[in-house]
Order: C-alpha cells, then sequence, then structure tokens
C-alpha cells in the first residue's frame, strides 16, 4: 500500500530545490525523483538525485518506502546513461561520520575520470 509522503521540510536545503525555492541545475525529474548538478563536483559528472518526499538518509528511504528507493536507483542509472559514463560510482553517504551533510537522501554519481578505491 502506498506511504502518505512525507511532509517538506523548511529547513532543508534538498526540499526547497524540489519547491523550486532554490535553483539547481536540473538534469532528470520524474514524479517522485529529481536529479541536478552538484555545487561542488568533485569528477567531470557529479549529479544528486534525490526522492521528492524527505527522509533523511538511504537507510530511512529504504525502510520507509522501498519502491521509492528503488525509483532513485532507477534514476542514477538514467543518469549514467543520459552522461554516456561507462564507469561510475554511486555514493550514499549515511551520518556524519562518513561525510553525509544534507540530511535528505541524496545518491551521487559520479563518473568521467577514473576513480580510485577505497575512497577515504
Ligand atoms: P553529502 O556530503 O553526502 O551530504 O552531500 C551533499 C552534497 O550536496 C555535497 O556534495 C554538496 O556539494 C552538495 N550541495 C550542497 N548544496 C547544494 C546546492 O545548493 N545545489 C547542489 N548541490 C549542493
Amino acid at each position: 500500500m502506498a506511504q502518505e509522503a512525507p511532509a517538506p521540510q523548511d529547513d532543508c536545503l534538498f526540499c526547497r530545490i524540489v519547491a523550486k525555492e532554490i535553483p539547481a541545475t536540473v538534469v532528470r525529474e520524474t514524479e517522485t525523483t529529481l536529479a541536478f548538478r552538484d555545487i561542488n563536483p568533485q569528477a567531470p559528472t557529479h549529479v544528486l538525485v534525490i526522492p521528492k518526499a524527505h527522509h533523511r538518509d538511504a537507510a530511512a528511504l529504504a525502510a520507509a518506502d522501498p519502491a521509492l528507493a528503488a525509483d532513485v536507483l532507477r534514476e542514477t542509472q538514467a543518469v549514467a546513461d543520459d552522461e554516456q559514463l561507462e564507469s561510475y560510482r554511486i555514493v550514499f553517504n549515511t551520518g556524519s561520520g562518513a561525510g553525509q551533510t544534507v540530511f535528505h537522501t541524496h545518491a551521487h554519481v559520479m563518473g568521467g575520470r577514473g576513480l580510485q578505491w577505497p575512497p577515504g
């Protein structure tokens, strides 16, 4: 059964991008997701894919709305296709200790250069 979408959070940067209160370079949009270029790119392609509904991180999203989590993953693939990335990395920083700074679920899609492993 479909879940009721969480309310947008006034103090959430990405909710405000979804609401078009803050500009972003949008590359893809679906009914449930938005993809836009990272303001501080770490690779030639660095796009963030977010659910429009507010969930604080990937774990919370997957627990609350697995279908929406699948929408986000599908869109990361679509971004990679649009950007013609043969190799790329999808990252969900989860928790401040892992580098999460915006607490609205987002997948980083990064590619266009060689990427080292393990990341720092
Ligand atoms: P996190 O560190 O995994 O939470 O990623 C947050 C990302 O959001 C960072 O890579 C930031 O550069 C990016 N970011 C912050 N503000 C904006 C914005 O206004 N537009 C696009 N990207 C942003």
